[in-house]
C-alpha cells in the first residue's frame, strides 16, 4: 500500500444536461460534466445523475468503443454500461466515462490484443505479447473529477477490487463496493474467465 497521493486539484469547465435514450428503448437524463486541470489531459466525462447525495454511488467506466456503441458481445463493457445508467437514475449517481481504451492501450492495441487472442491467448497474455501493460489504467484523474464534484467518500459499484484500492490511494473513501451484474455470451465467456482468474474480479461464472 502506498500513502494517499494529494494529486494538484481540477475544477469544473462546463456542465450540461442530456436527455439520453438506449436502444432498448430506456430512457433517463443525465448532466454531463467536464473539467479543466485533469492529470492526463485526456477528455474524461462525468455523468451525474439525479441528487447524487454526499455518498453517491460511483461507476468508473473504461471506454470501450466496440463494446460501448457497437455491442460487442466479445466484452461486457455495453451491459455494464447500460445497467450502470439505468441504476444511477434511479437511486443518484456518477458515472466517470474514462477516455482509457483497452484498459489503457488504445483501440489499435486492443484489436491487435483480439488477433492474438483468436490464436489462444488470454486477454492480459495477448498484452504482455505485443509488450503492453496488462492493465495500464490510472484513476488519478477519475479522483480529481470527484473532488472537483465536492466528492470525498463514495459507493463504488464494480467487480473489480483494484479499482477501489486505487481510489483509496488517492484519497478518495470507498465506503462500500456495490457488485454489477454479470452479462456472459458464448463469445465473453474466456473474457470474464482471465479477468477472475488473473485480477480477482468477483464475478460468479457457471463451470
Ligand atoms: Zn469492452
Amino acid at each position: 500500500m502506498t500513502t494517499p497521493t494529494a494529486s494538484a486539484s481540477a475544477n469544473i469547465r462546463t456542465r450540461v444536461r442530456i436527455p439520453l435514450r438506449f436502444s432498448d428503448g430506456f430512457s433517463t437524463v443525465a448532466d454531463a460534466v467536464t473539467f479543466h486541470g485533469l492529470a492526463d489531459q485526456a477528455e474524461h466525462v462525468a455523468m451525474v445523475f439525479g441528487d447524487p447525495g454526499p455518498t453517491p454511488l460511483v461507476r468508473m467506466h473504461s471506454e470501450c468503443l466496440t463494446g460501448d456503441v457497437f455491442g460487442s458481445a466479445r466484452c461486457d463493457c455495453g451491459p455494464q454500461l447500460r445497467e450502470a445508467v439505468e441504476r444511477m437514475s434511479v437511486a443518484g449517481g456518477v458515472l466517470l466515462y474514462l477516455r482509457q481504451e483497452g484498459r489503457g492501450i488504445g483501440l489499435y492495441n486492443k484489436l491487435d490484443a483480439y488477433a492474438l487472442q483468436d490464436h489462444g491467448l488470454d486477454t492480459y497474455e495477448a498484452n504482455s505479447a505485443l509488450g503492453l501493460p496488462e492493465d495500464g489504467r490510472d484513476y488519478t484523474a477519475a479522483a480529481q473529477m470527484l473532488r472537483a464534484l465536492n466528492i470525498d467518500t463514495i459507493d463504488l459499484l464494480s467487480n473489480n477490487p483494484d479499482k477501489g484500492h486505487q481510489l483509496s490511494n488517492l484519497g478518495i473513501t470507498v465506503r462500500g463496493h456495490v457488485p454489477t451484474g454479470v452479462f456472459t455470451t458464448p463469445t465473453n465467456l474466456s473474457y470474464l474467465r482471465a479477468k477472475v482468474e488473473h485480477t480477482g474480479h468477483t464475478i460468479a461464472l457457471a463451470g
